[in-house]
């Protein structure tokens, strides 16, 4: 196996000497009984090989604290060549970054060799205008180290021993329930943008506080995110607002000046709407999925899409009316353009962006009390998403009390009950709800009642 001593690093500041501290296996809460046991399987086949193998990353931090990792990556000194040998369930995936995944039915192990952040000439390090665009120059555990981003991802845990072995004070930061860059923070966020979002995101989830040094640069820097690849930031942001915290990632993407970075119109749109009723709106919506996902009910993608560019969609809704534009066609645009301009940054696949414009289009179809609208509207594949906005919607402002309790009963009742429900209403004459003119309304109440009555 290749090891590299003495390359040079890029930048001398931007990354400290690792010095290691050995943590003994009596002084750390780590469990060898909490680690899956497929993680075990491939670090004792790879030391029985007789090559270096650790727990490391995400998993190791999440069991330090307490918490239940949803995956664990090993770090070995094993070329990924050498790993896809030890193991017929392997696949080597990445160009950007060269990686083993043994695979034990549907969980995966991924298997990463020791990285280091240097360039050696060897061409398989690339940078281009101080971004990092493919890594794969093989190093130490020290140097693998000290390429990772937070201190409190640079930990690992030696199966020989039980120990937790720290290059970079990253296990005080745990203990601290601190996020610190490892090295220079503008360097590193210069070299990886997704970096500030991940500072954020893993804040939010882990309960940590950004250190000073730290959270300082992120403002000055958010428009680089404008570079990172979209379906990255896709990931990301699916990462940031389903997986339980959405409401604490939400503000603290606000608090560090990186909401405009990633949805610039809804960040705009928020900051006009002086009353704070959109911003409510986006909250409650946020703090319903992080309800949803603890109770481990689905949460869709479109639907949180919907929500996070309702503030976006208002606004432009609002500019189209305002030069007079028909209701109808200003929404259909509101919607288009809205997702046009967000897909520039995020890449949000159209399976998710059209059902996203259909829960918003939907939404005036709410105040319609006519029969066959109705029916039409509750046999519409979105309606149950719809109308959960709907219900969001009434949460942050009262106006919609009325269509919330109608659309409630019309999918409690059966259909003859609607019908007549509907019917009653209409003979009443009094029904503020109804969008249709009345000359019409009485043509179409007559068919109504006929077909009623077949
Ligand atoms: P989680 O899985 O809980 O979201 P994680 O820290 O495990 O968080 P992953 O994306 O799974 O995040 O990354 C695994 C590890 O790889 C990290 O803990 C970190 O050590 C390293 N890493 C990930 N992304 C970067 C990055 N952009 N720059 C440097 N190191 C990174
Ligand atoms: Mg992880």
């Amino acid at each position: 196996m290749k090891t590299r001593h003495g390359s040079t690093p890029i930048d001398p500041q931007a990354l400290p000497q690792p010095v290691l501290r050995l943590i003994p296996r009596e002084q750390h809460i780590l469990s060898r009984r909490d680690v899956s046991p497929n993680a075990l399987r491939v670090l004792y086949r790879l030391r029985e090989a007789g090559f270096g193998a650790y727990l490391v990353g995400g998993a190791v931090r999440d069991l330090l604290l307490g918490m239940h990792p949803k995956d664990f990556d090993v770090a070995t000194d094993a070329t990924p060549e050498q790993v896809k040998q030890l193991f017929r369930n392997c696949r080597l995936i990445g160009r950007r970054f060269r990686l083993a995944h043994v695979v034990y039915g549907r969980e995966i192990i991924e298997v990463a060799t020791f990285r280091a952040n240097s360039d050696d000439g060897s061409g398989d390090r690339e940078m281009e205008d101080g971004r990092l665009v493919r890594d794969n120059v093989y190093g130490s555990i020290e140097d693998d180290a000290i390429r990772r981003d937070f201190t409190c991802n640079a930990l690992y845990y030696a199966i020989e021993d039980f120990s937790v072995r720290d290059y970079v004070g990253g296990y005080e930061d745990v203990q601290a329930r601190t996020m610190r860059l490892i090295g220079d923070p503008e360097t590193r966020y210069r070299e990886d943008p997704v970096r500030m979002l991940r500072a954020v995101r893993l804040a939010a989830k882990l309960d940590f506080e950004i250190e000073p040094a730290t959270a300082a640069p992120i403002p000055r820097l958010a428009a680089l995110l404008g570079e990172a690849a979209p379906a990255r930031l896709f990931e990301e942001m699916l990462k940031l607002f389903l997986s339980g915290h959405a409401v604490a990632s939400f503000e603290r993407l606000e608090a560090h000046g990186l909401l405009g970075a990633v949805l610039p119109e809804t960040e705009a749109a928020l900051r006009s709407n002086r009353s704070g009723a959109l911003r409510r709106m986006v909250l409650a919506g946020l703090r319903n999925t992080d309800a949803r996902v603890a109770a481990d009910e689905p949460v869709s993608p479109a639907f949180l899409f919907a929500l996070l560019l309702w503030p976006a969609y208002c606004r432009a809704l609002a500019g189209l009316q305002a030069q007079g534009m028909h209701v109808e066609e200003a929404q259909r645009r509101a919607a288009d353009r809205v997702t046009l301009h967000q897909v520039q940054t995020i890449a949000l696949p159209k399976r998710f962006s059209l059902p996203m414009q259909e829960i918003w289009l939907l939404q005036s179809r709410f105040s319609s009390r006519q029969r066959k609208r109705v029916f039409r509207l509750l046999a519409h594949p979105r309606f149950r998403a719809a109308y959960d906005f709907l219900v969001l919607r009434q949460a942050a402002s009262d106006s919609h009390a009325a269509d919330v309790e109608f659309w409630k009963q019309a999918q409690q009742a059966s259909g003859d009950e609607l019908s007549a429900n509907l019917e009653a209403t209409a003979a009443g004459g009094g029904d503020p709800g109804e969008d249709v003119p009345p000359q019409r309304r009485r043509r179409r109440r007559r068919r109504a009642s006929a077909a009623a009555g077949e």
